[in-house]
């Protein structure tokens, strides 16, 4: 395959301008680069994604895949691997947004659960040095959505979406430490998830879904210090 012939070109392309995937664009794409994805379609999206890594790596870019936290949903994200800070979107936000958005991710973290109302995500516009009006703030969060760094979740509040978890979590790592949880069972940040009541550790929600369904009637927390007995976990 040759990595500069017009699919791959095509794919970074999309990559470049959207930052974010989900599987149905992918498929979308590749079908466009005459790739037929109806047959081993995974395969064949890990072996072009790994291929396009090779060649954008020396630019400091790489595709990682991702998934959100509320839905399961897969996706693939255009992360720079050579500045983890915020400010590297200083290019599409000015620096009082960007202060903004910085505030939305520290209650994020704070709160504990992931989210936070939009109320209260206004009420942030109070605590900036340089104040925003709430209809700028409201215009500043919609793009926000639009670029797909937050996303609304089924019960109206906000939460960061997998391109702010994939492209953001050394930034979120570094900055909240005190914060961060990391799931028990695959390893990777986790703001949104299930918690044990016992020792504390977090699990996505999708990942524990997994899990309980393998673990039956005895369900147990993954932590292999706990081992704690999960009560009847609503799985959906
Ligand atoms: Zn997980
Ligand atoms: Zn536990």
């Amino acid at each position: 395959m040759d990595v500069y012939g017009d699919g791959h070109r095509l794919f970074i392309q999309s990559m470049m301008s959207r930052g974010i995937m989900n599987i149905t664009e992918v498929k979308e794409v590749l079908s466009e680069c005459g790739i037929d994805v109806g047959t081993e379609f995974k395969d064949k999206v890990v072996r072009f994604v790994r291929l396009v890594n090779q060649h954008i790596g020396p630019i400091n870019l790489e595709i990682r895949k991702g998934v959100e936290e509320e839905d399961g949903q897969q996706c693939y994200v255009l992360a720079n691997t050579a500045e983890t800070s915020i400010s590297r979107l200083s290019s599409t936000y000015s620096p009082n947004e960007l202060e903004l958005f910085k505030k939305l991710i520290e209650s994020i973290m704070e709160n504990g659960d992931g989210k936070i109302g939009s109320l209260a995500a206004m009420n942030l516009t109070d605590k900036l040095e340089k104040r925003i009006g709430k209809e700028e703030a409201q215009n500043f969060f919609n793009r926000l959505e639009d670029d797909r760094w937050i996303r609304k979740n089924s019960d109206g509040k906000m939460s960061l979406s997998v391109r702010s978890i994939v492209e953001l979590d050394q930034y979120i790592k570094d900055v909240y430490p005190d914060y961060v949880k990391m799931c028990s069972i695959c390893t990777k940040l986790c703001l949104q998830g299930r918690q044990c009541e016992n020792c504390g550790a977090k699990f996505h929600f999708r990942c524990s879904n997994v899990l309980f369904s393998k673990q039956g009637n005895n369900r147990t927390c993954p932590e292999p210090n706990c081992r704690a007995p999960w009560g009847q976990v609503v799985i959906h």
